[in-house]
């Protein structure tokens, strides 16, 4: 008898998330914005940290970026992530300026490079939530 590990734990959006959820939902990498001096902001916050200003909106990110750093994981924290071991954590600066936490796919990660070019792709988690993970730019 085989025993299927457990789903992965997925994040639950709160009101200052959603819409960032939202865009992942329907494949669009979604970045708070500053109204008062145009920075862009990850992740979402109430406030500019540039600025200080409360005069925040939402913009579509193009979802291309640089990896900036990553790591190595091999201790294993969740059974759900036994299988992957080791897995990357990567960092990926964005077109957009702001950086990311997230995981490079579709390459192995003894392949991985800072700053090479990569791009948005969405994985679905149990319960349908999105989430940004990044692979080569085409
Ligand atoms: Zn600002």
């Amino acid at each position: 008898m085989t025993q299927q590990p457990p789903a992965k734990p997925a994040p639950t959006p709160d009101a200052e998330s959603q819409p960032f959820f939202d865009g992942s939902s329907r494949g669009v990498l979604m970045l708070k914005h500053c109204n008062a001096c145009q920075a862009n902001l990850h992740p979402a916050t109430e406030f500019c940290p540039e600025c200080l200003s409360d005069d925040l909106g939402w913009t579509e990110a193009s979802g291309k970026g640089t990896l900036h750093t990553f790591g190595l994981m091999h201790q294993n924290y969740h059974p759900a992530f036994t299988a992957e071991l080791p897995y990357n954590v990567a960092i990926v600066e964005l077109e957009e300026g702001p950086r990311l936490n997230t995981n490079v796919v579709g390459i192995d990660d003894d392949k991985l490079e800072v700053g090479m070019a990569l791009e948005v792709v969405f994985e679905e988690f149990e319960g349908g939530v999105k989430l940004p993970k990044f692979q080569p730019a085409s």
